[in-house]
């Protein structure tokens, strides 16, 4: 039963709001110079539902679900983590342009 403390040690570089927002300035500016600079990736977005992130530096997918707008990471276990800040960033650019490209 020694595993059990190993996977939950490491965690996401992106640990506050802010740094999801900063994330998602890196990510918008990548996808127009092809960079591929940055930890997160975006692999599905379903309005108003969820969003699966890649976060490079856990090497993992990443569920961000939107509860009555509000979302919520499903692998933090919380509401105001990296991963949060940068899926209000998506819907904000989503809801403003009607479509998003990742
Ligand atoms: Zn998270």
């Amino acid at each position: 039963m020694s595993e059990t403390s190993k996977t939950s040690e490491k965690n996401t570089d992106l640990s506050t709001l802010d740094l999801g927002t900063m994330e998602f300035m890196k990510w918008l500016i990548s996808k127009e110079t092809d960079s591929g600079n940055t930890l997160i990736a975006v692999k599905d977005y379903f309005d108003n539902k969820y969003v699966i992130l890649f976060d490079k530096s856990i090497l993992k997918n990443v569920i961000v679900a939107y509860r009555e707008g509000m979302p919520y990471c499903m692998t933090c276990n919380t509401d105001d983590c990296g991963h949060v800040g940068f899926a209000i960033c998506l819907k904000q650019s989503y809801d403003r342009n009607g479509q998003l490209d990742y």
